[in-house]
């Protein structure tokens, strides 16, 4: 199959290609396209043959169920059993945006979906072609990340052409996605709202909204042997560059100290070490391929760097991956989730 990328550069005037990718969702296809987080990759959510297309061109196993889109809440209500009052509270103060919200899902959705949970989550993306998309597909979209399962989510649409090329019929292409990692996932099936994901909603803005929200504790460690993934995506590999990630926890000196050593005997041996840390580290490294997630100040900057960087190490054939940890406050929660599932949770902390 031939993949073609068309580029919108503004949604009214590139409506016809927004047109003939929302025309191959509607015929059952599954096509790439833009939104704020990552590149998502969509088909028609309620039609099982169409889902299954994404879960092929992805090779994503059958039981991580997807995330349905939205362009009008209107949409959601057929979609699940019953809105909260809470819910719906946080739809009208995140949406468009990303959040994607877990109910008790209605007979409308196919199991293929939702991997047979009894659960889907919604969201509507806050990118412009995203929403014209949705509008012109007229239909409820499944979209996962527009990767191979297990890789970093692409942030361009250069990114999902080297994953998906020859898989997927067209990719929209929008520029870069501008937060960088995936939507929150919140679980609204209980009394108190459940992160089972962080993302770009961060737990300080949900808590303004709605009080009490939990952070499941799977977000910071590996979930135990006999321990039930209540969000099936906890339990797979995932954002995982070729070579391996360690994450380092230090102060900015105690952390270049150990990487220019490990760069260093590293290099002896004729391989490459490749370091991922702030620009503010990165100035005291000396060695190893040194790639910057932006100023240390700004976690929204860390955010949207990090998988275009986990990607340009596998281009530049690192042994080794080196990562800084970045404060877990706001969307950094969110990057350091990313960074210690990419790593398999190898952690090294040098201050204990
Ligand atoms: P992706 O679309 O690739 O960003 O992955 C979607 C994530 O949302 C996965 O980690 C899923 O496990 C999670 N997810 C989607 N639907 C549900 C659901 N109904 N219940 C719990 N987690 C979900
Ligand atoms: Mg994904």
């Amino acid at each position: 199959m031939k993949t073609r990328v068309l580029t919108i550069t503004d949604p009214e005037e590139d409506i016809k290609k927004i047109q003939e990718a929302a025309d191959l969702i509607r015929a059952g296809e599954a096509v790439a396209f833009p939104t704020e987080t990552v590149y998502g990759l969509g088909a028609n959510a309620l039609e099982a043959e169409a889902v299954r297309k994404i879960f092929e061109a992805k090779g994503r196993p059958g039981d991580n169920p997807l995330i349905v889109h939205i362009y009008d809440v209107n949409q959601w209500k057929d979609l699940v059993e019953d809105i909260p009052k809470q819910a719906l509270l946080l739809a009208e103060a995140f949406w468009p945006g990303p959040l994607s919200i877990i109910l008790k899902k209605s007979s409308l959705i196919p199991e293929e979906v939702t991997a047979g949970l009894d659960t889907v989550g919604v969201r509507m993306p806050a990118h412009p072609a995203a929403l014209k998309l949705l509008a012109l597909a007229g239909v409820p979209v499944a979209a996962p990340s527009a990767n191979r399962s297990g890789k970093p989510s692409p942030t361009t649409a250069g990114h999902v052409l080297e994953d998906l090329n020859g898989r997927i019929p067209m990719i929209l292409d929008g520029g870069s996605s501008c937060v960088g990692v995936e939507s929150t996932v919140l679980d609204c099936t209980g009394e108190v709202p459940l992160i089972l994901r962080p993302g770009g909603v961060t737990p300080e803005m949900l808590r303004e909204k709605a009080g009490q929200v939990r952070i499941h504790s799977s977000v910071r460690r590996p979930l135990f042997e006999d321990e039930k993934a209540i969000s099936p995506g906890m339990k797979y590999v995932h954002y995982a560059p070729n070579a391996p990630v360690v994450l380092i926890r230090g102060s900015v000196y105690s952390f270049a100290d150990y990487v220019n050593r490990k760069a260093l005997e590293l290099e002896r041996e004729g391989k490459k070490a490749g370091i991922l840390a702030t620009e503010q580290s990165l100035r005291k490294c000396r060695y190893g391929i040194r790639l910057s997630l932006g100023d240390g100040n700004n976690p929204s900057e860390i955010a949207g760097n990090l998988f275009a960087c986990l990607r340009e190490f596998d281009s530049l054939g690192v042994d080794l991956i080196l990562a800084e940890a970045v404060e877990e406050k706001g969307i950094g929660l969110a990057v350091m989730n990313r960074i210690v599932k990419a790593a398999g949770f190898h952690v090294i902390d040098l201050e204990s």
